[in-house]
């Protein structure tokens, strides 16, 4: 699931042509007089939809033409040439998502309390963001269309929520009918066509578990290596979704799948030569079960879905964790990092061979969330009044907070609570880092030298989509 960094508005999706935000300067595109708010409708007599037509029309192409809606609204052709490599310097709007038809049982919207950030409320299913960013979209209502631009535009990979290859138990889940759930056709066809395909399953107890979760994901497997890598990630309850047909992830039920999964797992590691099959991190760390290794995750195909990301980390740790020389930054000795109560026990767990190591007394804080509630205990859902809930609790010069829960084109927290009021309410520095910048501030980098620490000051304009934060 992700989240997108600006509300779309209806009446510009249908408007033809990209508009241009930026101009580099000194590049091809001041030369030839383009300005920001310039919107490019046409390519060499083909209409642009949007950045993605914009790069699939301009690629490799030396003699261009652009159709050019002036804000004046004039339109003016621009012909020129240029070097093959010759960068055009421009930067353009954001790709305004298109929205799902789905009622999914369990759609994260419906989990959202009432006054979180509007950007959280997006139903997107886009295509285009799926290659771009890897979010995830059902195929449900996709239009022959978008099929043929998925193939034309050559759009691979392709991030696809199957959740079950049983139609009734699909339809169940979207909350549509069965014709409409049913992707097979379109599924094979972009197979046909070499497009490559992550699926992810949503895990819902006495739904597709079981018997269906074992047919989803050696239906699957019958397609790899088109079919790379299925995710099964479990299903997340806050205290707002409180649909009687969907039932809590137990630590009983998260053994038990790992138990089931892992006989898969087995069988397609001698099969095909990858474990295919891959565990969202939150049923091992909720059944208690052990993190699996490195190899076991491959090239963490699906990491940004929360799978084998706590691997990653733990791995990646080993080298920060014996670091004499970070003992030498003082304001090391007296952090706080803040955490969510899932990711706590496992981060304690380092930082505690950390400080016996390197003679630091950093702390972990791991923060309930009761802005969402339920079940919900994953670092990048936690809100500013959680924060601020536990700030008795702090006292160090500094604290670190996961940087995944400020929106990455404005300082604001996922309740809307702006980070400077937070940083005045709790009256310390804070630093929001992911878990490489973690790495790099225990390795002895100065804090506020890591690059990704304010992303939205160093790059104001980024429209991008980014991802939702709902990983541990
Ligand atoms: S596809 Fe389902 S989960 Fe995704 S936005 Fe639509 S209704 Fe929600």
């Amino acid at each position: 699931m992700y989240e997108f960094a600006v509300t779309p508005a209806v009446t510009q999706l249908r408007r033809p042509g990209v508009t241009i935000t930026e101009v580099s300067q000194g590049s091809l595109g001041e030369e030839l007089e383009l300005q920001p708010n310039d919107r490019i409708v046409k390519v060499n007599g083909r209409t642009v939809r949007d950045y993605l037509d914009f790069r699939f029309q301009t690629g490799g192409e030396t003699d261009l033409t652009f159709h050019v809606r002036k804000t004046t609204g004039e339109l003016i052709e621009i012909e020129f040439d240029r070097d093959e490599s010759e960068d055009l310097g421009l930067m353009f709007e954001q790709i305004m998502p298109r929205q799902c038809a789905n009622e999914c049982l369990f759609c994260f919207c419906k989990g959202n309390p009432e006054d979180a950030r509007p950007s959280l409320f997006v139903r997107d299913e886009d295509i285009r963001l799926s290659f771009l960013y890897g979010n995830y979209t059902t195929l449900s209502s996709i239009t022959a269309d978008e099929m043929n631009r998925i193939v034309e535009q050559r759009l691979s990979p392709q991030y696809v929520s199957v959740h079950a290859t049983d139609l009734r138990t699909r339809a169940y889940l979207l909350g549509v009918d069965e014709k409409r759930a049913d992707i097979f056709e379109k599924l094979q066809r972009l197979l046909d066509n070499d497009i490559e395909i992550h699926a992810q399953v949503v895990l819902c107890p006495e739904i597709n578990d079981g018997t269906i979760l074992e047919k989803t994901l050696r239906d699957l497997a019958a397609h790899f290596p088109k079919v790379i890598s299925t995710a099964v990630v479990p299903v997340a309850l806050t205290r707002y979704n409180t649909d009687e047909r969907l039932t809590a992830v137990t630590p009983e039920f998260c053994r038990q799948t790992i138990k089931q999964v892992e006989k898969l797992q087995k069988e397609f590691r001698k099969t095909l030569g990858t474990t295919f099959a891959f565990l969202g991190d939150e049923i091992y760390i909720k059944a208690g079960a052990e993190i699996p290794s490195r190899r076991h995750y491959g090239n963490y195909p699906q990491i940004e879905d929360g799978v084998g990301m706590v691997r990653s980390f733990l791995n990646s740790f080993e080298k920060v964790v014996n670091r004499g020389d970070a003992v030498a930054q003082r304001e090391i000795s007296s952090a706080t990092i803040v955490t969510g109560e899932m990711f706590g026990p496992i981060l304690q767990e380092q930082i505690d061979r950390y400080n016996s190591l390197n003679g630091t007394k950093i702390k972990v804080l791991a923060v309930p969330n009761t802005y969402f509630g339920g079940d919900v205990a994953v670092a990048g859902l936690l809100s500013g009044k959680d924060l601020l809930a536990v700030r008795d609790q702090i006292d160090s010069d500094l604290v670190i907070i996961p940087s995944h829960i400020i929106k990455s084109d404005e300082p604001v927290l996922i309740d809307g609570m702006r980070f400077d009021a937070l940083t005045a309410a709790v009256d310390l520095p804070i630093y929001p880092l992911d878990l490489k910048g973690l790495q790099q501030f225990l390795s002895g980098t100065p804090v506020e030298k890591i690059s990704h620490t304010y992303e939205w000051q160093r790059n104001p304009r980024n429209r991008a989509a980014v991802r939702h934060p709902a990983t541990v």
